[in-house]
């Protein structure tokens, strides 16, 4: 299994539209499942996979969350903040 994990049916990010058609772990070689949170690349807001098949999401609010997830989210959308700017600078 690789890092990244094709959806087989794609499904879009309820905050900003973005259709996701597959995902990659942070951590390992593992496809997602249920409860996990994921980044939306398009709006970087944390969401929770409701259903992968078909793939629903929902925007979930991590102020109830532990600090280390907390931090972790902060620390991949910071990542993917940095990898648009590049690819907009790219342009
Ligand atoms: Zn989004």
């Amino acid at each position: 299994m690789s890092r990244t994990t094709k959806h087989a049916s794609p499904g879009s990010c309820p905050s900003c539209g973005y259709r996701f058609e597959a995902s990659t772990a942070t951590h390992g070689r593992r496809a997602p499942k249920v409860g996990d949170l994921t980044i939306c690349i398009g709006c970087q807001v944390a969401l929770q996979y409701l259903s992968l098949d078909p793939l629903e999401l929902e925007v979930v609010d991590l102020a109830s969350f532990p600090t280390d997830i907390k931090v972790e989210v902060a620390h991949v959308q910071a990542a993917i903040r940095r990898a648009r700017e590049q690819a907009g600078r790219a342009r």
